[in-house]
């Protein structure tokens, strides 16, 4: 056997990936265009890596092959378990920031009312610019992130296209502005039609009819004047509170090493078959598309698997 890369005892992490230019190159002040006012869009590639050494499975015929060996590694402490709880051994699922509520829930950071489970992580995690912006992956939504996570946000949902609507200063704030936008606009995709619509995206008029009837809803209920956004700032970090919204920004056009045509979207699930081998087809977001089934590396984080590639 011609073994491309093998690993044993290997924590499946979040794959890594790379940006291609098609046009422009990427940068955040051309997404911001406040300056540039550029009609433009950016256009941009990815290519994969499942690891370190950066080995691009697609497209020759590669085979995965993976065995989960029942045990797991905490995602924040990294300890060996044998039972993740969304992803932590225990003592991390119950004590860590990073596992509580409020990071699937920005908009219930309870920071301010002095109860973070973790105030120093939260000032350097939270407390930092963060953007909420409208993606389309199997249909428009809604999304925050910060900002060193752009565009990785929207490359591990897989999404064909996006734009900024708005910078604020903490993660609560993009929070609280995310949770008002759920009366307009979905706020996740489903993953099965995301994978079916492969690199599928609306025409730049209709993502700007979209962008600007989101836009508009926000001016006209004033939302970015809310008293919920002035007292959310901690005062020993003397941070400047600044809203932004953007009047002009770039859409950001993705790219992914996928299929036109998939029919079938059985999922592999490590815990229920512990082995796992077949020929690479694609990647989109987390999801790796094989010839018969997809495989969520996302949902698998943390397992500790001997995995190869032939
Ligand atoms: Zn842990």
């Amino acid at each position: 056997m011609n073994y491309i890369l093998q690993k044993r005892n290997y924590p499946l992490v979040k794959m890594n990936y790379e940006i291609i230019p098609r046009t422009t190159t990427f940068s955040l002040e051309k997404l911001e265009n406040k300056q540039l006012n550029s009609k433009e869009t950016i256009d941009i590639n990815i290519t994969y890596f499942l690891d370190k050494e950066k080995i691009i499975p697609i497209g020759k015929q590669r085979k995965i092959k993976l065995f989960h060996l029942g045990n797991y590694n905490c995602n924040s402490c990294t300890k060996v378990v044998k039972k993740l709880f969304d992803g932590f051994c225990f003592p991390c699922f119950k004590y860590k920031a990073c596992a509580d509520k409020c990071i699937m829930s920005p908009h219930l950071c309870h920071y301010m009312n002095g109860t973070c489970r973790e105030p120093t992580w939260g000032d350097e995690y939270c407390y930092q610019p963060h953007y909420v912006y409208l993606s389309y992956t199997d249909k428009f939504k809604v999304g925050i992130t910060r900002e060193s996570q752009i565009p990785t946000r929207w490359i591990d949902q897989g999404a064909t296209s996006a734009v900024l609507l708005a910078k604020v200063s903490s993660r609560n704030q993009a929070g609280i502005l995310e949770h008002k936008l759920k009366e307009i606009i979905h706020d996740k995709s489903h993953w099965i039609n995301m994978l079916k619509s492969g690199n599928e995206k609306p025409s730049i008029s209709l993502f700007y009819e979209t962008y600007t009837k989101i836009s508009q809803w926000i001016k006209s209920n004033s939302l970015l004047e809310l008293d919920e956004y002035k007292a959310k700032l901690p005062t020993h970090l003397k941070l400047k509170n600044e809203i932004t919204l953007f009047e002009n920004p770039t859409i950001l056009n993705i790219e992914y090493p996928f299929p036109e045509q998939i029919n079938k979207f059985q999922s592999i699930n490590l815990e229920k078959n512990n082995t796992f081998e077949e020929e690479i087809m694609g990647i989109k977001g987390q999801y790796l598309m094989f010839k018969n089934h997809v495989f969520n590396v996302r949902r698998h984080e943390g397992f500790l698997v001997d995995f190869s590639i032939t």
